[in-house]
């Protein structure tokens, strides 16, 4: 047997956390990892086979068309038919790009470019649930991260790389499945640079992140470290090709219908000069919204001139917040009949009991997301007895309803 050696690294059963022994040699911990590393960024998964002709392998027979996508979110979300619409193109879009460069023998030329999207909306009108909806359909790695939490690069925080690697994570490092991966950037707003002229002091975490996300958003070979975090000299990378990858960035830009009120060249307070501006929904200004409005907010031209596809989302009203309780295939009232189900209890509501809880949403102001909190304190006490209680049902009456709440500390 030859010495007891790290075949690999040289180093001493002594300097290692152990030896694993082979036929004619060691190796050691740290290199076995390494190694393991390596085979998974060339592609083979833990079973030992490739992974790209696998799960994330598309084909455009098997892909849903663009009207069946948005059928599948309005079994989820209520109404803003504009922003699945336009979800649901670019998806099928990002599909058919996808194609395009597997099926290289057919190439003319024309070179399908990349659509991301941006989607604006106030918080709490499902710009979330429109980007996880899509991804329970959707056969490519998705993630959704958080643009708060990226610093420039060297400053405390993430990187916006780090945005890759957990990208690589759900694509369970199959580097060829992560680059045709589809990312959601929740709050891209918060990214904004705080004046409309470019900052002379350092903007650490508004520009100097949309510059870093600039590159991403434009297609480019990022060294991502292989177990995210911070970058570290000794780290081999990964490099990933951000060329496929589909961008879809969400955010509230509250104050934005100021700027389109401006460039609309009306007041929003104020409305007694509106008379003179033809048919302006001064309700939902959102909808009148151009990339220009999101330069006025602080987007660098770049990053807007990246993300072609604009979208909006409606506020909710109290007809919406009504139909999100009750309708959507897993709505509130689904889920909570369902917890009483499972333990052989019929959940009932009355009636006026939805629009009670709609209207204290609305004069909570929480949105579609107090509808939970509301119904949750609602339900609260009765959740808590009737499993040992000997019941087969529960009405929630108006009356009880308004009990249970007043009792809650809610308001
Ligand atoms: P945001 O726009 O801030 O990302 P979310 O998508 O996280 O908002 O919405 C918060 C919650 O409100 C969701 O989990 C969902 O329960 C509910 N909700 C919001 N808008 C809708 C909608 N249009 N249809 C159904 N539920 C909605």
């Amino acid at each position: 047997m030859p010495k007891k050696v790290c075949s690999f690294c040289g180093r001493s059963e002594k300097d290692v956390n152990f030896l694993i022994t082979g036929m004619n040699g060691f190796i050691c911990d740290s290199c076995a990892q390494q190694a393991y590393q390596i085979v998974l960024e060339a592609g083979f998964g833990p079973e030992g086979t490739r992974k790209n002709s696998g799960a994330f392998d598309v084909s455009l027979n098997d892909v849903p068309k663009p009207t069946e996508i948005k059928e599948y979110l309005d079994e989820y979300i209520i109404g803003q038919d504009d922003a699945k619409k336009y979800l649901s193109v670019a998806v099928y879009n990002h599909y058919k790009r996808l194609q395009q460069h597997t099926n290289d023998a057919e190439d003319d030329g024309v070179e399908i470019e990349k659509s991301n999207i941006i989607m604006v909306g106030s918080t709490g009108t499902g710009k979330t649930l429109l980007a996880r909806t899509i991804a329970k359909l959707l056969k490519v790695p998705f993630t959704i991260v958080d643009a708060t939490v990226f610093t420039e690069a060297g400053y405390v925080g993430e990187d916006v790389e780090s945005i890759l690697s957990r990208l690589l994570q759900v694509a369970d490092y199959n580097v060829e499945a992560a680059q045709r991966g589809i990312v959601f950037i929740d709050e891209i707003d918060k990214i904004a640079r705080k004046a409309d002229n470019p900052s002379i002091t350092r903007d650490v975490s508004g520009e100097g992140v949309q510059q870093g996300l600039l590159k991403l958003l434009e297609g480019t070979m990022v060294n991502v470290p292989p177990k995210g975090g911070r970058k570290h000299p000794d780290q081999d990378y990964i490099h990933v090709d951000t060329r496929n990858i589909l961008f879809i960035c969400g955010g509230a830009f509250d104050g934005i219908e100021r700027k389109i009120a401006q460039r609309l060249n009306t007041h929003v307070v104020g409305f007694n000069s509106v008379q003179n501006v033809r048919n302006i929904d001064k309700g939902n200004l959102m909808k009148y919204i151009l990339p220009q409005d999101l330069k006025s907010f602080g987007l660098i031209p770049e990053i807007i001139g990246r993300l072609p596809v604009l979208t909006y989302l409606n506020p909710l009203d109290r007809e919406a917040l009504r139909r999100i309780l009750v309708e959507p295939k897993n709505s509130i009232i689904k889920q909570y009949t369902k917890l009483f189900e499972m333990d052989g209890i019929k959940l009932e509501f009355a009636p006026d009991t939805f629009d009670f809880i709609v209207d204290k949403a609305v004069e909570y102001k929480l949105g579609a997301r107090g509808l939970r909190s509301i119904v949750e304190s609602i339900v609260m006490d009765a959740m808590f007895e009737a499993p040992t209680k000997n019941i087969d049902s529960f009405t929630v009456t108006l009356e009880y309803a308004k009990a249970q709440l007043e009792k809650s500390n809610l308001q």
